[in-house]
């Protein structure tokens, strides 16, 4: 059943001679190790070393035993044995955007695999399949399809985010009411496995890696490249926003009510996300049509959310369309240097019950609104009746939350130069609480793509992959049983 190619790798263990702590030992034999097998790697230390380990949510930061930067797939291979033959844990690194720092192990002591040079992407005009390196980062992504042929895949918004992480456990965006996410534009992804085979996971090839990978990615091994089915970018498309005012509670009650609503009859070419913070209500998206297929299809919405006190609704070309949403540019640098300090969470909600919309609105208005806490929430109309994710079913991937009709992100940070506030974190879990308490029998899950640091190894398993986790168990048991790919929240993690 599992038909893996076996590729044997030999890696020449150097005697090492190292005195000092066992970190010092480990880093000495991982380093001799590496160089063996002449795989490119940052030294502890070094002003490069320093730079190489600073996570994007520096809140979070980590240090790695090793970090290895392989320019070719049999350093990846020859890296992994590095690891698996001195028992350090390994952890790939793409864009680096994980929100735990997972890229970086989310603890101490890993080997760092970063993939930051395997960034090419190349369509292939015929088929209109595209072969992307996990290293790529979205917006470099979006502009080679547009340029390579006027292609595009379903992503998110933001340009820096990295290819591998987003992929491979969801990507939702502006276009994946339409388009479904970008786990579901993949038609195929080569990997590295623990054992340090190299294989090409598929429909028809190694199909339970090929379910695992599409979803919950990082427990699996190393994407190397992904292969994606692309579509044709359209001409041009509507991109809105519109800002809302809701003085009162009932107010906010009735518009989030109107937005549940709404994933009953969204049309499908309908994208649409509400933003708030404290006093600010901001709802925007995008429109896969014209604008008069775009004023019917909102009408039924503004004229429960209230009139607009400004909108704006222009008609872009995609590639500006994706460059209006990101509101920086697409093109992104080889040495990305971008971090912010922050703590996030999330929730993917089938039906808010009326009385949990009561009480999250509560807190929002009574406690939110007044706090000193720097905030925002996204919702997202993810799901629904037209969705292009909810289209597709439920067990084709291991991605777990096809029913969920509204996605949300929680988000508290600080400007640079500024310590993450003690209260940040439970505050955000407060926030959370209001659903989940209200609605504790029912099903709600999280995002992995925004991982919570907060959760428990067992308490993220479950919300993240619901009634998909009992397989994934099973398949990483069988792929990686000693946990070479590991993090404090990937599947099989901590010893069960
Ligand atoms: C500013 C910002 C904006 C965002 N916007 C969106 C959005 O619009 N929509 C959305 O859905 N998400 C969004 N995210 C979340 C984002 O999708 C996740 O953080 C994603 O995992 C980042 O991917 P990465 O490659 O940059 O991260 P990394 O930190 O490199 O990786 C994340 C996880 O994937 C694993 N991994 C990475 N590469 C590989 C690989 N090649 N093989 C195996 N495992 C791998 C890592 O070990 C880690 O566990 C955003 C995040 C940030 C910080």
């Amino acid at each position: 059943m599992w038909n893996f190619i076996q590729k044997p790798v030999t890696v020449l263990l150097a005697a090492t001679v190292v005195t000092g702590s066992p970190q010092n030992l480990r880093r000495g034999a991982i380093h001799d190790c590496l160089s063996a097998a002449e795989i490119p790697q940052e030294i502890p230390g070094t002003d490069n070393w320093t730079q190489a380990i600073k996570p994007y949510n520096i809140r979070l930061p980590f240090t790695p035993v090793a970090l290895a930067v392989p320019e070719t797939v049999q350093h990846v291979q020859d890296a992994v044995t590095c690891g698996r033959e001195l028992g350090i844990t390994i952890s790939a690194r793409s864009g680096g955007h994980s929100y735990a720092s997972h890229s970086l192990g989310g603890e101490d002591g890993h080997l760092v695999i970063d993939l930051k040079l395997f960034h090419d992407i190349k369509l292939d005009p015929e088929t209109g399949i595209a072969q992307v390196g996990p290293g790529a980062r979205l917006g470099n992504t979006a502009l080679a399809l547009w340029e390579q042929g006027k292609k595009a895949i379903s992503h998110g918004t933001c340009p820096g985010v990295g290819v591998g992480g987003h992929v491979l456990h969801g990507g939702y965006g502006f276009s994946s009411h339409t388009r479904g996410l970008a786990l579901d534009n993949l038609v195929a992804a080569d990997v590295v496995l623990a054992d340090g085979s190299f294989v090409t996971a598929s429909a028809n090839e190694n199909c339970d890696l090929f379910w695992a990978l599409r979803g919950a990615g990082a427990s699996f091994g190393i994407v190397t490249k992904f292969h994606f089915q692309t579509f044709d970018a359209p001409e041009q498309i509507i991109i809105y926003s519109h800002d809302l005012k809701w003085q009162t509670k009932d107010a906010a009650i009735t518009g989030f009510k109107a937005l549940q609503d709404y994933t009953n009859i969204q049309p499908t070419e309908m994208n649409t996300r509400l933003l708030i913070a404290s006093g600010y209500f901001v709802l925007s998206g995008v429109y896969y049509g014209t604008q008069e297929g775009y004023e019917a299809a909102i009408a039924p919405l503004l004229e429960k959310v209230g009139t607009p006190t400004n909108s704006s609704v222009q008609n872009l070309a995609w590639i500006d369309s994706l460059r209006a949403n990101a509101q920086e540019p697409l093109e992104m640098p080889l040495d990305y240097d971008y971090h912010s300090n922050f703590f996030a969470k999330s929730l993917m909600t089938r039906w808010v019950t009326d009385e949990a919309v009561e009480k999250f609105v509560d807190y929002w208005y009574d406690i939110a609104n007044s706090s000193s806490i720097l905030w925002f929430a996204i919702i997202d109309l993810h799901g629904g009746v037209n969705s292009a994710i909810t289209k597709v079913p439920h067990n084709a991937t291991s991605y777990a939350h096809r029913s969920a009709t509204l996605k949300y992100e929680f988000n508290s940070l600080v400007f640079p130069g500024e310590t993450y506030p003690e209260n940040g974190i439970p505050f955000l879990n407060d926030f959370v609480g209001t659903i989940t308490e209200t609605m504790k029998n029912e099903t709600i899950g999280m995002y992995v793509n925004y991982a919570d640091p907060t959760l428990t190894a067992e308490q993220a398993h479950k919300v993240y992959w619901l009634d998909h986790y009992e397989r994934l168990a099973e398949i990483k048991e069988a792929l990686d049983p000693g946990k070479l790919f590991e993090n404090p929240q990937a599947i099989l993690s901590p010893e069960t």
